[in-house]
Parts: C-alpha cells; sequence; structure tokens
C-alpha cells in the first residue's frame, strides 16, 4: 500500500516525501506545480501532476494506486496574501480539502496527517503555545487551515475519519545532502532573504520593525529544521497506523530566537557581514511565537535532531550555495 502525498513538490511536502522514502514507504505525490517544483520529488515516488480541487483527477489516482493514507500538504500558504485573496484562499484550502476528504471518503481510505500551523493560534495570551490554547486566527490562511481541521473532527464523527494534526510554527533548514531545499518565487521568509544577502542578490536585509515588546525589540520565533517536521509526519502516520485516536499536536523547538539574532547567526554561518536596516513593521506579526512541543515528544516520540539554529541555517546555506536560482538550476 502507498501514501498520497499532496503538495508534496513543496517545501514541506518534498522533505517529508524523501523521509517516507527513507522509512521504507510506498509514496505517491500529487502536485498541481503551481508554487511546487517537479524536481523536488524524489523519482522513486510515482508522481501526478493535478489539483485536488479537480474530483475526477483525484479519482484516477486513489483507482490506479493502493492507498493506505494521506499526508495533505496541497495548499496555498501566504499570511498576506490570504489578506489581500481571501477567495483564493477559501477555494483552494478549503474546496480543495472538502475535494480530498471526499475523494478519501469515496475510497475507504481514513487516515489523513494534516499539515497545519501556528497561524491557527493568532496572537497568543501565553507563551509556549500550548496546543489547548484558543485559536483565533487572524488572516484567512489561519481560518481556512483551522476550518481544515474542523472538517476532519466532523468527518471523523461521520465516518470514522482519523487525522492527526501538526501546527508548524516556522519551518526553515534543507535536507543534508543539499538536494531539495527551499524555493519559493518571490521569496518571504527570513532566513532564505537573509542568506540572498551572501548570495549577492541582495544588498541588505531589512527587519520588519524593532519596537516590539521584546530584548532587542524585534520579533521572536521558534525555527524548527524541516527534516524534523518531516520526521513528525511519518511518526503520525505510525500513530495513526496503530489505532489512536485524532489529534492535533504542535511542532517547534520551543527556543524563540529574534530576527537580529537569526541575522547575527547567518553572519557567523556564512562568513559574510550581512548588513541589516529596520524598516517598518509588517502588518499581522505578533511579537512573540513559541511552541510547546511537549505533547508532540510524549505521544508522537518525536525527538527534534536539529536544536541548534547555526546547524539549522547551515543546512539551508549549503542548499543556497548549490542552487543560488534554486530549482531553476
Ligand atoms: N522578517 C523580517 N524581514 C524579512 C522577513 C521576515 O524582519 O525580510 C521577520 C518577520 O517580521 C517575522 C520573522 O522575520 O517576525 C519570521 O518571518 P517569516 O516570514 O519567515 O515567518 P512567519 O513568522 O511570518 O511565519
Amino acid at each position: 500500500m502507498a501514501i498520497l502525498v499532496t503538495g508534496g513538490a513543496g517545501y514541506i511536502g518534498s522533505h517529508t516525501v524523501m523521509e517516507l522514502l527513507a522509512q521504507g514507504e510506498k509514496v505517491v505525490v500529487v502536485d498541481n506545480l503551481r508554487t511546487g517544483h517537479r524536481s523536488a520529488v524524489s523519482p522513486e515516488a510515482r508522481f501526478y501532476e493535478g489539483d485536488i480541487r479537480d474530483r475526477g483527477f483525484l479519482d484516477r489516482v486513489f483507482g490506479e494506486n493502493d492507498i493506505e493514507a494521506v499526508i495533505h500538504f496541497a495548499a496555498s500558504s501566504l499570511v498576506g496574501e490570504s489578506v489581500q485573496q481571501p477567495l483564493a484562499y477559501y477555494d483552494n484550502n478549503l474546496f480543495g480539502t472538502h475535494s480530498l476528504v471526499g475523494a478519501m471518503e469515496a475510497h475507504g481510505v481514513r487516515k489523513i496527517v494534516f499539515s497545519s500551523t501556528a497561524a491557527t493560534y493568532g496572537e497568543p495570551e501565553r507563551v509556549p503555545i500550548e496546543e489547548s490554547a484558543p485559536t483565533r486566527p487572524e488572516s484567512p490562511y489561519g481560518e481556512t487551515k483551522l476550518a481544515m481541521e474542523n472538517m476532519f473532527r466532523w468527518c471523523d464523527r461521520a465516518f470514522g475519519l482519523k487525522f492527526v494534526s501538526l501546527r508548524y510554527f516556522n519551518a526553515c533548514g534543507a535536507h543534508p545532502d543539499g538536494t531539495i531545499g527551499e524555493d519559493h518565487k518571490p521569496e518571504s521568509h527570513l532566513i532564505p532573504i537573509i542568506l540572498q544577502v551572501p548570495l549577492g542578490e541582495r544588498d541588505h536585509i531589512g527587519i520588519f520593525g524593532d519596537d516590539y515588546p521584546t530584548e532587542d525589540g524585534t520579533c521572536v520565533r521558534d525555527y524548527i529544521h524541516v527534516m524534523d517536521l518531516a520526521n513528525a509526519h511519518y511518526l503520525a502516520l505510525n500513530y495513526l497506523r496503530a489505532g489512536h485516536p485524532s489529534d492535533v499536536f504542535n511542532l517547534g523547538n520551543g527556543t524563540g530566537f529574534s530576527v537580529k539574532q537569526v541575522i547575527e547567526l547567518a553572519r557567523g554561518v556564512t562568513g559574510h557581514p550581512i548588513p541589516a536596516a529596520v524598516s517598518p513593521r509588517r502588518a499581522g506579526d505578533p511579537a512573540v511565537l513559541i511552541a510547546s512541543s511537549e505533547k508532540a515528544k510524549s505521544k508522537l516520540g518525536w525527538k527534534p535532531r536539529y536544536d541548534d539554529l547555526g546547524t539549522i541555517i547551515g543546512t539551508a546555506w549549503k542548499w543556497h550555495q548549490s542552487h543560488p536560482n534554486g530549482y531553476a538550476d
């Protein structure tokens, strides 16, 4: 039997495909390649280009493969864009998932591991954030991810769909072998943007606000390596295979780094001075987001292998140095 990975050509999806293959799983990938990259998908996985909103396409994929479970990444994932284009997010994320779960119901597939986000919480009342914290998303991105989780809950009750929802904090880094990594166009995430400076693609990094109520005034985030996220999906799959009930887990390192601290670490990793300049705050950025991942550790047996942010940035640097134009190289 095979694991179907939707969005398996994307950043976290492609690393999860590598992890599943390394664990000896058979993998089928679907991706519409709107933001994903065909060459990010290992040739050992069976690849279908298509959109999860296309029910006929999904029926063909489920018909041609013996699918045991689904790991669901396919979604639009930019907070700012979602605020500008809410309907596009409801369409791709919520309707796409509706189509996928409909196909799962029809084809008798009852296990799904879901790529969720810390954006389901919104501005936290307390850090570290536990899974029991209130969910008050502040963007259509967070709102649609939360709605997808709720869709799974009702489908569990109605027809026994078992799900594990993984709420990630700040995904970063690249596969340690340097063959796959992060490639968004345009790039909006902090670490790859910082690394564009030593790569000669920009002359400085802009810090979005230094007047937050944090130690150095810049936003604090919890950075977690993409291979640790990938491994959590494999553990979540086994958790469902063992017959455990549906559940939600945070995934982060539990340590916060400010934007200035991340830049300083990148200077150390790259040996480049990386000039920085403060620019205005970005709308919707909470001051501090740090995960409590105790539940994932105790219930899934998850243990992040990359707990040093310098090492994590080093894996990203290896990827970007060898692929300065991403997958276009
Ligand atoms: N950030 C920044 N400059 C940039 C990009 C990001 O100062 O060019 C900050 C951003 O305000 C946030 C942190 O870096 O506090 C992480 O941002 P990112 O977009 O990587 O992830 P997010 O926290 O939005 O999921």
